[in-house]
C-alpha cells in the first residue's frame, strides 16, 4: 500500500549512500549552484521552499544567494544532518530545517521561490514530481518561481553491442569447451532482453540518430493530473547502417536565468551525471541505413503496484517494418 511504498521509498533517503552518490555528481549539483548564483536578484530578500531538502545543499545555495529566509523541508531523517550542517555553516538564522513531508508541513509563510531536485531515472521514477506541484499550488506566491521550471523528455535509437556479444557467447562455448550451448541462445536472450529499464551509460557511438523530444513539462503549469501519463510521438532519422537493439530514453531540466536558461542535461553527448541514461531493449534487432525512419509514440506512465514506480511504454517502427509495441519498467530500489 501507499504508506508502505512511501516508508521504503523515504528509508532509501535516510543513508548516507544516496546523498554522497548526488553530492559527487558535480554535474546536477553545480548546474543548481550555477543557477541558484545567477537568480541572485531574484532570491536576495525573498522566501524559499526547498522540497526534499536532503542535506540541505539547495538551501544553503539560496542563503548564499541573499534568501531572507529558507524553509529546508525534508521527509527523512536526514533531516537531521541537514540541521547539522546548516548550523556548521552558521546559517541557522536563515534556513530553517523541517521535518516532514511537504505534503503535511505547516509553514508560517508563502513563498517567491520553489527549488527541489526532484528528478528520478528516467526523469519520472520515483515521481517526486507530484509532491513539487503540490508544493507550488500550496505555496508559492502568484507569480513565483520554480528552479528548475521546465523539463524535457528525449528518445533516440540504439545499438548496444555488448548485449549481441553476451548472446553469442553461448554459440562460442562449443569452441571453448566441446559442449554445444547454442540451443541457449533463446533463453539467454529473453532473460537479458528483458522488459526491465536499464539504468547504464550509453555510448555516443551507440547512439543511432539525433534524439527526438517526446515530452515536455512546464512546472508552471503542469497538474498531477496530467502526470499520469506523460506522452508523445517520436520520428528519428537513423545515420547510417546498423541494427537497432534498444532505446535509450533521457531528459533534461532547465532553470530560467537573467542572461539565457541553464539546462541540466542527462543527454549520452554531455557529461555524465548519476542518472545516466534509461536503456530498453527490443526483442530482436531492427536493421537500418541511412535515413530509415524510426518513428512512434512514448506512453510514461506510473505502474499498478506503485505509483512511484514509473512504466514506459514504446510504440515504435523501423522503416516499413511493422508497428511494435513493447512495456518497460525500473526494477524497485527496495528489490
Ligand atoms: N535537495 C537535496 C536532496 C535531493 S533528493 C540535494 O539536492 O542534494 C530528494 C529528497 O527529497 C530526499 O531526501 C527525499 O527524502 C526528499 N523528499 C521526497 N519527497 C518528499 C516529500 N514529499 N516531502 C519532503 N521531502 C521529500
Amino acid at each position: 500500500d501507499k504508506t508502505r511504498q512511501d516508508r521504503l521509498y523515504f528509508d532509501t533517503y535516510s543513508d548516507v549512500t544516496i546523498h554522497e552518490e548526488m553530492l559527487a555528481d558535480h554535474v546536477r549539483t553545480n548546474a543548481y549552484r550555477m543557477a541558484i548564483a545567477k537568480n541572485t536578484e531574484l532570491i536576495r530578500d525573498r522566501v524559499v521552499l526547498d522540497v526534499g531538502a536532503g542535506t540541505g545543499v539547495l538551501s544553503i545555495f539560496c542563503a548564499q544567494a541573499g534568501a531572507r529566509r529558507v524553509f529546508a523541508v525534508e521527509a527523512c531523517s536526514i533531516a537531521e544532518q541537514a540541521a547539522n550542517i546548516v548550523r556548521q555553516n552558521a546559517m541557522e538564522d536563515r534556513v530553517e530545517v523541517i521535518r516532514g513531508t511537504v505534503e503535511t508541513v505547516d509553514l508560517p509563510e508563502r513563498v517567491d521561490v520553489i527549488v527541489s531536485e526532484w528528478m528520478g531515472y528516467a526523469l519520472l521514477h520515483e515521481s517526486m514530481l507530484n509532491s513539487v506541484l503540490y508544493a507550488r499550488d500550496r505555496w508559492l506566491k502568484p507569480g513565483g518561481v520554480i528552479l528548475p521550471s521546465r523539463a524535457e523528455l528525449y528518445i533516440s535509437p540504439i545499438c548496444d553491442p555488448l548485449v549481441e556479444d553476451r548472446l553469442h557467447f553461448w554459440y562460442s562455448v562449443k569452441d571453448q569447451y566441446g559442449v554445444d550451448m547454442s540451443c541457449m541462445w533463446d533463453f539467454a536472450r529473453k532473460c537479458i532482453k528483458n522488459s526491465d529499464i536499464a539504468v547504464s551509460s550509453v555510448c555516443v557511438e551507440d547512439v543511432l540518430s539525433h534524439p527526438a523530444r517526446f515530452a515536455e513539462l512546464d512546472l508552471n503549469t503542469v497538474t498531477v493530473e496530467q502526470l499520469r501519463t506523460v506522452s508523445g510521438p517520436f520520428t528519428c532519422a537513423a545515420f547510417g547502417s546498423a541494427a537497432v537493439n534498444a532505446f535509450c530514453v533521457y531528459f533534461t531540466v532547465t532553470f530560467p536565468c537573467p542572461d539565457k536558461p541553464l539546462v541540466l542535461s542527462t543527454s549520452p553527448f554531455k557529461p555524465e551525471t548519476h542518472w545516466k541514461q534509461a536503456v530498453m531493449y527490443l526483442d530482436a534487432p531492427l536493421e537500418v541505413v541511412q535515413d530509415t525512419p524510426v518513428t512512434g509514440e512514448v506512453r510514461m506512465f506510473p505502474s499498478e503496484d506503485s505509483d512511484r514506480h514509473i512504466c514506459v511504454r514504446v510504440d515504435f517502427s523501423v522503416g516499413d517494418s511493422k508497428r511494435q509495441s513493447k512495456t518497460f519498467s525500473i526494477r524497485d530500489w527496495n528489490s
